[in-house]
């Protein structure tokens, strides 16, 4: 099992990474965590030429992704969706309910990227096991369904990619971290973050923040 961090775009305020996760699975299976954000898109994320998603993997040496794990919907997690068209996207049933919805106006912006007929979705319940040694883990709060993934890797054990349930290491303590402005929850995004906390804590894992630019220029690219 190995595990790859991707950049695929910049925050222009924060300097933090837009970030992707591929995981190669001892039996061949590969698969992807998130797309990252749409280029050519005015906003505030930059993509550039050297985010190029399908650059990376080709570089890694993956020309086939069979699950592609939906840590949730908003744009900067969504936005390359198409690219896949083989794979199976994994949901959490809360969060994809809630985007189809309508009712969460940052997930109806992207809508054109994530709800395309062709795209099969497979819609999970809390906690489960994807396939051995990477567990998907319901951590809502910064959206209702939000998941993130533990990976197992034999040399540098377990990893938990934290996504936006801890988005920087400045939210690590649940009772006094900061509630960012796309936290919709801000109750759930405590006990989600005591649950991830107690979680690594448990299983002795590193914890990978999902938008935090000093970490994110202090982590190895890949790990076995
Ligand atoms: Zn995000």
């Amino acid at each position: 099992m190995k595990l790859h961090l991707l950049r695929l775009g910049v925050m222009a305020k924060l300097g933090a990474p837009v970030p992707a996760y591929l995981i190669e699975t001892d039996s061949g299976e590969n698969i992807l965590v998130d797309t990252g954000f749409p280029a050519g898109v005015e906003g505030p994320i930059h993509v550039g030429p050297e985010h190029s998603l399908l650059d990376q993997l080709s570089r890694i040496g993956v020309s086939d992704v069979r699950y592609v794990v939906c840590s949730h919907l908003d744009p900067d997690h969504s936005g390359n969706h198409a690219l896949f068209p083989y794979a199976e996207f994994v949901v959490q049933r809360s969060h994809y309910e809630l985007a189809v919805s309508g009712e969460v106006p940052r997930l109806e912006q992207g809508r054109s990227r994530w709800d395309l007929p062709h795209l099969k979705y497979t819609l999970v319940d809390g906690d489960v096991e994807l396939v051995p040694g990477v567990s998907l883990i319901e951590s809502s709060g910064h959206v209702l369904g939000h998941q993130s993934v533990l990976v197992r890797l034999p040399e540098t054990g377990p990893v938990l990619l934290a996504i936006d349930a801890i988005p920087m290491s400045v939210a690590l303590d649940p009772e006094n971290r900061p509630i960012f402005p796309f936290d919709l929850d801000g109750d759930a995004v405590r006990s989600s973050t005591r649950k991830l906390v107690d979680l690594a804590a448990r299983k002795k894992a590193l914890i990978i923040h999902g938008h935090d630019a000093a970490q994110w220029e202090s982590l190895p690219l890949s790990y076995s």
